[in-house]
């Protein structure tokens, strides 16, 4: 390829709208440009490193048993009706009709569809097991589009889903695919780890997100530096946390005057906060009430609620009508005096606590020594762990303090169980003839988020550093003056013979200043830049320039393929 017929309209500046780095260097390089929000054009550029990562996920899905198949973008209700999810999918789903007025949805997943196409024709035990994938746009309406690739509404997904006749057949898919994730991520150069995640509205077993680690990322993960430990903050699971044994003193009501935040009410009676109990009221989509209590340093997580109550898929924060209509009252609630059949869930460290303040339901009212062993009544809650972690939490494997950090999910792997199978009745038959569930996986990449997280993870005030294995070429050769011709001619040798090796190399044959062409290659991030000036003639020598390190090397002409190879290697 050679720059002059590169179509690559590069940007003078970031585009205002842009807020992560990532972003605003795929526009400024000329790698995307917007049609709609959340809905991108790739030029170029932007496509060779799409496709590059396409190609890794390719390999390793096809070493692992993966084949990989095309299924329709444009899929018919029915199929959502009979699994459940086309009403409780939400808005994300793009939905559109026919002119006959049957109704589709634009895939934003394909459990349904996979499930469908092979319900009929996968029978026998001895197919198993199975894996198809495809690599495909993905469609969902996101409430808030944002951040390029990272976060858009049309974007190109590898997903692969796996069938198998028992469990522990699944256990073995599940596993292949987390390893193959991580040759994939390994392969394209980014720094990530997997964490235990929450299967969420997809539902079934276990799960793992594969999460470039980003200072800027959406995903926020608590890990361990003394062992393997890493979930994201979601799912994080937490201990009970003990409290020393007191005396349990005698309930008793006390006037707070104004004090509907937990911090006032600590600051009025004089209490630390560690002895506080704090409420926060939501309403499903049912609108059924749902009080959560956490210790009043603590915050709620929704996910663990939601996993806590039966039948519960979002929450919204209560009506005060709700909240009033349950003997409640807002800003100085409890468990205490709660109309019955009331959804109350109680995180397990309040119930550890000792003459403890929490809401007497009244207004300005609060109750102190409360000791919800003895005070809530057990029957009538739901005691698990409902609280978010935070940094120094202990580990739950060895019990060392947790850290925090930030990161990019690029990918997701799902153990499904037997929850498509069923709804969509997908079985076959087994060893002894008898008919079953299969057992499924499910296992996502986004691509052009991963293309984004490598952005987020490599770049510097000049512009993309790319991963070798994925950046648009690997070697830019750029004549200082192109408009001389011994330069653009010599420059026109060495460009075959790195093709020749192999090499993925474009030529910049630009007739611009030589500082216009240095600054775009920085922009544009290839790995090695060969620069070809006349004293690289005269001394029959390859110059060559490390985007990462900024390393320059001078090479003979008869080792530098050697050389270029060699170094490409760790780049
Ligand atoms: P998120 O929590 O970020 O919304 P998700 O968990 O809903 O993502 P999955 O259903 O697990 O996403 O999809 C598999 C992969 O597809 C994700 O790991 C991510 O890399 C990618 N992906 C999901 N949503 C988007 C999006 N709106 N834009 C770009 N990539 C996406
Ligand atoms: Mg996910």
């Amino acid at each position: 390829m050679r720059a002059t017929q590169l179509y690559a309209p590069t940007l003078r500046d970031f585009p205002s709208e842009a807020e992560l780095i990532s972003h605003k260097l795929m526009m400024k390089a000329g790698l995307i440009r917007k049609a709609a929000g959340g809905i991108y054009s790739y030029l170029p550029l932007g496509w060779r490193t799409i496709r590059k990562i396409e190609q890794i996920i390719r390999e390793e899905m096809d070493s692992n048993g993966g084949q990989e198949i095309m299924m329709p973008i444009m899929q018919p209700s029915e199929y959502w009706k009979e699994s459940g999810r086309w009403a409780v999918y939400g808005p994300e789903m793009m939905k559109l009709k026919d002119r006959h007025g049957r109704e589709f949805c634009l895939g934003p997943t394909h459990e349904e569809m996979i499930t469908t196409l092979i319900r009929a024709e996968l029978r026998s035990y001895k197919q198993l097991p199975l894996m198809l994938y495809q690599i495909q746009n993905k469609y969902r309406d996101e409430i808030r589009p944002r951040f390029g690739l990272m976060r858009s509404r049309e974007f190109i997904m590898k997903d692969l889903y796996s069938f198998d006749k028992d469990v522990d057949g699944m256990n073995i898919s599940y596993q292949k695919m987390y390893d193959a994730y991580s040759k994939i991520f390994t392969r394209c150069g980014l720094k990530f780890r997997p964490v235990e995640a929450d299967n969420g509205a997809i539902g079934g077993g276990h799960s793992h997100e594969f999460t470039v680690l980003a200072p800027n990322g959406e995903s926020s993960i608590a890990y361990c530096e003394s062992c393997e430990y890493a979930a994201s903050d979601e799912k994080a699971e937490l201990k009970t946390i003990k409290a020393e044994v007191e005396e349990m003193k005698p309930l008793e009501k006390v006037e707070t005057p104004n004090c509907h935040t937990i911090e006032m009410v600590k600051d009025f009676l004089n209490v630390p906060i560690e002895k506080t109990i704090k409420a926060v009221a939501f309403q499903d989509d049912d609108g059924r009430l749902i009080l959560a209590f956490v210790r009043g340093d603590h915050e709620v997580n929704e996910i663990k609620i939601l996993n806590a109550v039966e039948g519960a898929l979002h929450l919204h924060m209560a009506e005060e009508s709700a909240i009033n209509d349950a003997n409640g009252c807002a800003g100085f609630m409890s468990p205490i005096g709660i109309k019955d059949g009331t959804i109350i869930v109680v995180d397990s460290t309040v119930m550890e606590m000792y003459n403890a303040v929490a809401g007497a339901n009244e207004v300005d009212k609060h109750f102190i020594n409360v000791t919800p062993k003895r005070d809530f009544d057990e029957k009538k809650i739901i005691v698990t762990d409902i609280r978010m972690v935070k940094e120094g939490d202990p580990c739950p494997h060895c019990g060392k303090s947790l850290k925090m950090t930030r990161g990019i999910e690029v990918g997701q792997v799902f153990t499904l169980g037997d929850k498509y199978s069923k709804s969509l009745n997908a079985t076959f038959l087994d060893e002894n003839g008898k008919e079953k569930f299969f057992e499924m996986g499910c296992y996502g990449i986004g691509v052009g988020r991963t293309m984004a997280a490598a952005i987020e993870q490599n770049n510097d005030e000049n512009g993309i550093i790319w991963p070798r294995a994925i950046a648009p070429f690997e070697v830019v050769v750029v004549p200082v003056n192109a408009k001389n011709s011994d330069q653009l001619e010599y420059s026109e040798k060495i460009y075959n013979e790195l093709k020749d090796c192999g090499i993925d190399v474009i030529l910049d044959d630009r007739k611009d200043r030589a500082g216009v062409k240095f600054n775009d290659c920085d922009l544009i991030g290839y790995p090695i830049r060969v620069t070809i000036s006349p004293k690289s003639i005269n001394e029959n020598t390859i110059e060559i320039k490390i985007r990462k390190s900024g390393e320059i090397f001078v090479f003979n002409r008869d080792e530098y393929k050697e050389k270029i190879i060699e170094l490409l290697k760790n780049l």
